[in-house]
């Protein structure tokens, strides 16, 4: 029989995952198909109890549910850390929730500058991608700066953190820039349909930083346009990660080796068609 497996979220239209693990199940000859499900903050529970009586095989979890799912399911022991999830697997019968963000954006760090260990990494947000990264990177023994409109959510954050400190989006935000080694912009700023915002400009930056935009709709964001501009020779965009998050919930659901080729491609051709 068909497997089903989805996203919820809300907004959902604009998520690229069913084209992703579409073009996966595709490559791969599996008898599967992924969907998108708008769902409430108020309708999550029922959500979650529903998709696995009706036999969906896994779903992932986005904006703004991803602190939220904790509550309905049972979650492995570095989700639960974290506090937030993106993939729950319902194959065991009870809901099994995994956070794959971390390990998405740890993987596309590691290929960009090799080692994290003792690198000044400055993380712009501190919602559940901003506690995903800052978990993994903090865990590898970067040194972690938090900068978060809302101060007091970067002060939990850092809480739970062993190595790091927080700020505010002020003044303050341009001296900690040029005393990093990578930034990452884990907000939502800049994203489809407000491609000209960023938080940070080019003469923030300086070009040894590594600049790396979680956003992936746009590819190129504001931020990393800033970023050519000021000469940084390092620039990522949100597509890998997306898609290394993606191919971890893959094997997490399927057990199998995802094609990472083919799910790129697939997130790129659908970006450029947009
Ligand atoms: P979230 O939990 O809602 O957190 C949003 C963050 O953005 C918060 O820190 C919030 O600050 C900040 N923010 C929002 N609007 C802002 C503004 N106008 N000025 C300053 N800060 C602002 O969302 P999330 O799940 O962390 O997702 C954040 C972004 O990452 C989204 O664009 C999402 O699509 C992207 N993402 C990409 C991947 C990938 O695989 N590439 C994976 C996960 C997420 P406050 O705390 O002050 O509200």
């Amino acid at each position: 029989m068909k497997k089903i497996y989805g996203i919820i979220g809300d907004p959902i239209a604009h998520s690229l995952s069913p084209v992703m693990h579409d073009a996966a199940f595709k490559k791969l000859g599996l008898d599967a198909v992924y969907l998108a499900f708008r769902v409430s903050k108020d309708e999550l529970g029922d959500a979650i109890r529903g998709a696995k009586s009706l036999g969906i095989s896994g779903l992932n979890v986005t904006i703004p549910l991803k602190e939220k799912a904790l509550s309905f399911v049972d979650a492995e022991e570095v989700a639960r850390k974290i506090g937030a999830i993106n993939t729950i697997d319902f194959s065991s019968g009870t809901p099994i929730a995994y956070n794959t963000d971390g390990i998405g954006s740890l993987r596309v760090l590691k290929e960009t500058v090799g080692g994290i260990k003792g690198k000044k990494v400055l993380i712009l947000g501190a919602g559940g991608a901003a506690k995903a990264i800052s978990f993994y990177l903090d865990a590898e023994g970067a040194k972690v700066t938090i900068a978060n409109r809302t101060k007091e959510r970067a002060a939990l954050l850092t809480s739970n953190l062993r190595n790091a400190d927080y700020i505010g989006l002020d003044a303050e935000l341009g001296e900690h820039i040029k005393d990093s080694n990578i930034l990452i912009n884990a907000t939502s700023v800049g994203m489809h349909p407000h491609e000209d915002a960023t938080l940070v400009n080019a003469d923030m930056m300086h070009p040894e930083l590594v600049v790396f935009d979680v956003v992936y709709n746009p590819m190129e964001t504001k931020l990393l346009k800033e970023a050519k501009r000021a000469g940084v020779k390092k620039i990522v965009d949100g597509v890998k990660m997306l898609v290394y998050q993606g191919a971890a919930s893959f094997r997490i659901w399927t057990k199998e080796e995802p094609p990472i080729d083919a799910m790129e491609k697939a997130v790129r051709d659908a970006l450029i068609s947009i």
